[in-house]
């Protein structure tokens, strides 16, 4: 018994250890005896895969007939009682009232009586990350895919992110039905200019904007995000850049204003009006003044007074689409409830957001008493104004935007704001699909289109917050049990 040869069955017998826990099953000796593309061949068909669609499907039948359902069909058209959906082959194959559509023999019947159904939810701030320590972002998408389908998104647009490959993978791995999530839009790592940030990449010339974007788009990114730090030249080269390759870019911009960036011909603005930096007086190009200080001007600005008016207009006039994010707003603002899902969360983080929701609650200063409020009155000008909002969530800042409970909370919030609930499931559905360019396919309930729909009890037409009571969520026709999934990462989020 030579050393090497100790020394390489002690590298298999390793191998083997890694492989049986992994596989939760022993190996036999012959399979010592075999080389490493067949072990590998047998982690890949025998480990358990605790993400997998089939653990948490309730409905799954060639033939759906959902009977005697509310439809709110995302237009923003009214609720319509007593209806059939009919959902063959992954689509919907028949829409209408129970009286004149007749259940196809051999379909699987749900009867829904009392209960609504929606599109899903497309939403276009969304995070596979977050706060997970000061300035520490944890990669948490394993978790958080589910946690947004059990909340009824079906299609999301990550908004930026400090990693890259897990957007990438996790929108490949769901879409080829390995792993249970929405379909995911995958922005490439934010494109920003120098800052503090530990986990950000830094763009510093158009150059480095193009090398970014191409990088990202050869390995898959679908979306970019530009950040607060970028200079108006490298933005251009990032938006040039995608725009060539068919990526549409948004920005949560500081050092360039929301006016400068619809001239260089960004596509979409997040948050909102808070992070507008246009109203600042001594700003100098290229520089972000600090967030604090744009945010108050905006408190301070006239809200119909000819500057903002004009800043509107120009959004409206380029076409930029505006994000409203007022979950991850809402908890820095003093006097607001505890937003939902915290009990998802790992205790640590649990509690690391009660300390930050603590000192919001004692900042009798904040900016955000007025802001919060008035943010709100500017999304309604700019849709009054004929601009295009779609809704977000942006679950990073102190914590405590949990994905898939803050997505139903920013459609409540948008009818706070002062939109109808069925204006509201538009913003959070058709207005996101049409942004995305997949309207043909998704966003609302129709015939011909994708089954993403969203089983509710009672009638969020009539009460927004019956959004929260979702039972299950269809993506692609096949139905997926809520609870299944919360149980499933219930205390874990924060981990993985
Ligand atoms: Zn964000």
């Amino acid at each position: 018994m030579t050393p090497a040869w100790r020394a390489r069955q002690a590298r298999r017998a390793g191998r083997v250890w890694q492989i049986g826990r992994a596989g939760r099953m022993g190996f036999t000796a012959i399979a010592l005896l075999v080389g490493a593309r067949v072990f590998q061949t047998s982690v890949a068909t025998q480990a358990p895969n605790p993400g997998a669609p089939a653990n948490f499907v309730t409905i799954q039948a060639p033939v759906v007939a959902l009977t005697h359902v509310r439809v709110i069909d995302g237009t923003g058209a009214p609720a319509r009682a007593d209806q059939t959906v009919v959902i063959r082959d992954g689509a919907i194959a028949e829409l209408g009232s129970a009286s004149s559509v007749a259940v196809p023999p051999g379909a699987t019947v749900v009867d829904l009586t009392g209960k609504s159904v929606i599109p899903g939810l497309v939403m276009l701030h969304e995070h596979l990350y977050y706060t997970t320590g000061p300035g520490v972002y944890g990669q948490l998408g394993a978790s958080f895919s589910r946690l947004y389908l059990a909340g009824g998104v079906t299609t999301m647009r990550t908004g930026g992110n400090v990693n890259g490959i897990m957007d990438i993978n996790l929108s490949r791995r769901i879409a080829a039905g390995e792993l249970v999530g929405p379909a995911i839009d995958a922005t490439a790592p934010y494109v920003n200019g120098p800052s503090t940030f530990l986990q950000m990449h830094v763009v510093n010339t158009p150059d480095d904007a193009r090398q970014h974007v191409a990088y990202w788009a050869a390995q898959g990114s679908t979306s970019l995000k530009a950040y607060m730090q970028i200079s108006r030249a490298a933005l251009k080269a990032a938006i040039d850049e995608g725009h060539r390759r068919g990526m549409k870019t948004t920005g949560h911009l500081c050092s360039v204003t929301f006016g400068e960036a619809a001239d260089l011909g960004i596509d979409n603005l997040e948050h909102g009006f808070f992070p507008a930096t246009d109203f600042v007086a001594d700003k100098q190009p290229d520089i972000c003044p600090g967030q604090a200080r744009g945010q108050q001007m905006i408190a301070a600005l006239d809200e119909n007074g000819a500057p903002f008016k004009a800043l509107v207009q120009k959004l409206v006039d380029r076409h930029v689409a505006l994000t409203s994010t007022l979950t991850v707003f809402e908890t820095f603002t003093r006097g607001r409830p505890l937003p939902p899902g915290l009990d998802v969360l790992t205790p640590p983080l649990r509690d690391s957001f009660m300390r930050a929701h603590e000192r919001v609650e004692q900042n009798q200063q904040s900016v955000y008493a007025a802001l919060f409020a008035k943010d709100m009155r500017m999304e309604r000008a700019f849709v009054r104004a004929g601009g295009t909002l779609v809704a977000g969530t942006d679950p990073t800042g102190s914590g405590g935007v949990v994905p898939g409970y803050a997505d139903q909370r920013q459609i409540e919030l948008l009818v706070e704001a002062g939109f109808t609930p069925v204006e509201a499931i538009r913003i959070g559905t058709l207005n996101g699909a049409t942004f995305l360019g997949r309207d043909t396919r998704v966003g609302s309930i129709a015939q011909g289109k994708q089954a993403d729909l969203v089983v509710v009890a009672g009638d969020p037409s009539a009460s927004i917050a019956d959004i929260r009571r979702v039972e299950t969520v269809f993506r692609n026709g096949v139905g997926y049990d809520r609870a299944k999934l919360v149980e499933s990462v219930r205390g874990q989020v924060g981990i993985w």
